[in-house]
């Protein structure tokens, strides 16, 4: 089957590309091997100078990979431009960075004198999502490039041409022939790859079911896995919070990039003081929001990615109104091409409810109230997932004190949670496991190696 772009605002066919056969997949598997045995002996400094020139590459090529990301999943070209920025932004970070995170670690006690190296390994695979179709890329090819591995990328299927002009950024920016590879593959073809003795892990983003399947494969080799999954993160708001910066970030958070991203906030749990305020602010201010064309610079909202996503959403609100869910704003697909869902605000939910322990994948905001900062912690813990999560309020201590409280991989307060260079990413629960970014994301595929002289 051809592997296809299709715009998903206007829902036609853009591209379409036949997918390797086993045999090219063999040689470029091997080629990528052959490539690591002269990349893993480049020094810190050359490695560096590279990534620096691909981030060169990101900003001088920005505009033209945004309108790619709007043509083939939707997103805004305004957030697609932002989007290559933060990739340039982590070349540049792991370049400044990487040689010191992976400088040898003196260890004092054992033998006469003994130090820590973290060494590459071969070739990391990356099976990554088609929702942050560069950030996902670079925020794991730019550690596991400067560390010393090769990279290979089977990208998601509806993104094939982001997956190549990623590609052609690393031979835009002078990368050795080989070093990072883009395969155009199905799902199927990836136990191939891990089959390959020179592909010693895999990061995958994106679902629980897809990480099943990726992590099991891995297993069953002996191959290390990262998995950074779905979350359904809690944003959590305190009496005293400073509402109208909460607002505009929970508007920002739950229907930026369509609500399509993992760390978005998706319930929202507001003390019963501040309720009704919350509520009518956030309903004005999702109702302002520009919903249209991804390639339009004043779109605030595009398209959702497909539309098998967006029936499995609808289906999912209904739920909600099943179980005695009201809609406040939004709630049903509207008319006319391209694959359109409004912002959403569902109110008046049990708890207990299934549908509230899941993902919601798009821009639909579930808000509770609550009447303890006890009760907020219990229903934002109410969930197999734990990714993210924020708390709002003037007093600091206190919401430091909450966000202790709150079992994921990251709490922000009074901020927009978000995935940053200088902080280790990554979830609990069936959010996954590992580690991108900072140091520990470099420090996930290397030979962590002890060498201790008498
Ligand atoms: P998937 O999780 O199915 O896809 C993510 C990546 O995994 C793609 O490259 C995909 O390839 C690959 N993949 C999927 N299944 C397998 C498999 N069995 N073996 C090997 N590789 C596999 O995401 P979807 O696009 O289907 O989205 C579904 C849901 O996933 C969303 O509604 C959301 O809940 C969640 N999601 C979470 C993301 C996150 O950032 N955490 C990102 C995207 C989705 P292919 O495209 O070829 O199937």
């Amino acid at each position: 089957m051809s592997i296809q772009s299709l715009n998903p605002a206007t829902e036609e066919i853009v591209a379409s590309f036949d997918p390797l056969s086993e045999s090219d997949l063999q040689d470029v598997l091997d080629s990528t091997a052959e490539s690591w045995t002269a990349w893993k002996l480049k020094s810190y400094s050359e490695r560096a100078g590279l990534l620096k020139k691909a981030a060169e590459q990101l900003r001088i090529q920005s505009k033209k990979l945004a309108e790619i990301m709007a043509v083939e999943m939707g997103k805004p070209v305004r957030m697609g431009e932002g989007e290559a920025l933060k990739c340039a932004a982590v070349c540049e970070y792991y370049a400044d960075e990487g040689e010191g995170m992976l400088a040898p670690v003196p260890v004092e006690g054992v033998g006469r004198k003994a130090y820590i190296t973290f060494e590459p390994l071969g070739t990391v695979l990356t099976v990554m999502p088609w929702n942050f179709p560069f950030w996902q890329v670079f925020r794991i090819a730019a550690p596991s490039l400067m560390a010393g591995n090769t990279v290979v990328l089977k990208h998601a299927s509806n993104v094939p041409q982001c997956a190549l002009a990623i590609e052609k950024i690393f031979v835009d920016a002078g990368f050795p022939a080989n070093v990072f590879r883009t395969l155009l593959i199905g799902a199927g073809q990836v136990e191939t790859v891990l089959d390959h003795k020179s592909v010693f892990a895999v990061s995958l983003t994106g679902s629980e079911h897809a990480g099943q399947k990726v992590a099991s494969a891995a297993g069953a080799r002996l191959k290390k896995s990262v998995m950074e999954l779905g979350g359904s993160d809690p944003l959590i708001v305190l009496a005293d919070a400073d509402l109208e910066e909460a607002v505009k970030v929970a508007t920002m958070s739950r229907c930026g990039n369509t609500g399509q991203t993992c760390i978005a906030a998706k319930r929202f749990i507001v003390m019963d003081e501040v309720y009704d305020e919350f509520l009518s602010r956030l309903t004005e201010s999702m109702s302002n929001l520009v919903v249209g064309d991804p390639l339009d610079p004043k779109t605030d909202m595009g398209p959702m990615s497909s539309g098998p996503l967006r029936a499995e959403l609808q289906k999912q609100v209904d739920r909600c109104v099943k179980v005695g869910g009201k809609i406040l704003i939004g709630g049903s697909i509207p008319d006319g091409k391209g694959y359109y869902y409004p912002p959403t605000i569902v109110t008046d939910m049990p708890t207990s409810a299934d549908v509230c322990k899941e993902e919601l994948f798009g821009p639909v905001a579930m808000v509770f109230r609550v009447s303890s900062v006890d009760e907020a912690v219990t229903v934002a813990n109410d969930t197999p997932f734990g990714l993210g999560g924020s708390v709002w309020s003037k007093d600091e201590d206190m919401a430091a004190k909450v966000a202790s409280r709150i079992k994921t991989g990251c709490v922000f307060i009074n901020s927009l949670v978000r995935s940053d260079v200088h902080l280790p990413f990554g979830g609990i629960g069936i959010s996954g496991y590992g580690r991108e970014l900072g140091s520990y994301g470099i420090r996930e595929f290397v030979n962590v190696k002890p060498i201790c002289i008498g």
